[in-house]
């Protein structure tokens, strides 16, 4: 059978929008697009709403009513779905003013993340970069005691007419804690919804501004935490903080597994080498091999093909100074230089990552 326009609008005719006991040329949903060229039929429908929950149904009919009043099952029949509505517009970046997000991880619990996150901090903001530093170790937020910030109130503002929280600021880093969520002593039980919900909050609901970059400390291992941070922001990459222990440098293999996961997908920075020797205050240029041997970190970095960014000394003063509320970073002593230098190889190897590979895609929420 030959085709033509009015065979096709009536065929249409038959074809009910639910529950409005119309048809869909009555409602005018037919674009004035009808394109016949031998057995191929092309079309398009209007809704309302990209999100009308008929659209899928509707044009399945329409398709099976044309072919029927064509009286042909081999006409091959497109319709296209317009909408009305604009669809919504995409939504804005989260946290537009940031430059690189980095994630200081460890597998293993007190090998010194926390101690590498808020000396990172420290020193990098001393170089004059503009720094936040997110506390989302929920198992154990150890910021405010770190920045000596543990009665510190946090306050709101408003920033084009949302209301922010504004992180405190200290040593010339803007800080916030998972911590500031809960009255100081009294020990949380996260669970998964709830630390989750905090951690986003904190992230999108706070004024970071502009920042240069952007640490997060996360919970050891792998873990729920995780997976809420690569949906929520893409992560420039991550460090992985370890000791030369072999425990430890074996559950750093699991977060850097994690990491190199293709539905995670986020480059692996740099592994820092903590509590690398033992070396005492007062005689600077003796070492003594605790933990284990550098050979060690150094197997696991080649393994993945990533560098070892800086091997930090077990001082007495590094702990000390993180209980007394100020990082060793801001001293002159060997660790502290440890921590600086740790600042400039993480500057060159965010640097080498954003120009030799593209931006890391936040993770798709199924
Ligand atoms: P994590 O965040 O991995 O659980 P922390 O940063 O809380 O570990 O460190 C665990 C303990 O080890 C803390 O008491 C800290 O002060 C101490 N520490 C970490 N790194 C060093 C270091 N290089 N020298 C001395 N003490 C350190």
């Amino acid at each position: 059978m030959t085709l033509y326009p009015a065979l096709i609008t009536d065929a249409l005719r038959s074809v009910r929008y639910p529950g409005s006991g119309k048809n869909i040329i009555e409602l005018d949903m037919l674009e004035d697009d009808i394109r016949i060229a031998g057995n191929t039929v092309s079309f398009s429908l209007i809704f309302d709403k990209p999100t009308d929950p008929f659209i899928r149904s509707l044009v399945k009919t329409a398709e099976a009513a044309v072919r029927t009043a064509a009286g042909d099952d081999s006409v091959e029949v497109t319709v296209n779905v317009k909408t009305r509505q604009a669809p919504p517009p995409p939504k804005a970046p989260v946290l537009p003013g940031v430059k690189n997000i980095v994630a200081v991880s460890s597998g293993k619990g007190g090998v010194g993340k926390s101690t590498v996150a808020a000396n990172l901090a420290v020193a990098l903001a001393a170089d004059g970069y503009r720094v936040g530093l997110l506390d989302a170790d929920i198992f154990g937020p150890s910021m405010p005691r770190m920045f000596g910030l543990e009665d510190a109130e946090i306050f709101m503002h408003e920033v084009d007419g949302r209301p922010l929280i504004i992180p405190a600021e200290r040593y010339g880093v803007k800080v916030l804690s998972i911590g500031f969520l809960v009255e100081k002593g009294n020990a949380v039980v996260w669970r998964g919804g709830m630390a989750s919900n905090a951690l986003k909050q904190l992230i999108e609901q706070a004024d970071w501004g502009e920042l240069d970059y952007f640490l997060i400390d996360m919970p050891p291992g792998t873990s729920d935490i995780h997976l809420t941070l690569v949906q929520t922001l893409a992560l420039t990459g991550a460090l992985v903080v370890t000791t030369p222990q072999l425990v430890a440098i074996a559950d750093a293999r699991k977060g850097i597994d994690m990491f190199r996961d293709p539905k995670i997908n986020v480059p692996v920075l740099g592994i820092v080498d903590n509590m690398a020797w033992f070396t005492p205050e007062k005689h600077p240029d003796e070492k003594y091999f605790l933990f284990g041997k550098d050979e060690d970190v150094d197997a696991l970095a080649a393994d993945f093909d990533v560098p070892v960014l800086a091997r930090i000394p077990l001082v007495a003063a590094v702990g000390e100074h993180s209980d007394a509320g100020a990082p060793v970073a801001l001293e002159n002593t060997v660790s502290a230089l440890s921590f600086r230098h740790l600042a400039h190889e993480l500057v060159d190897a965010v640097d080498s990552r954003n120009n030799d590979l593209p931006p890391t895609l936040k993770v798709e929420m199924h």
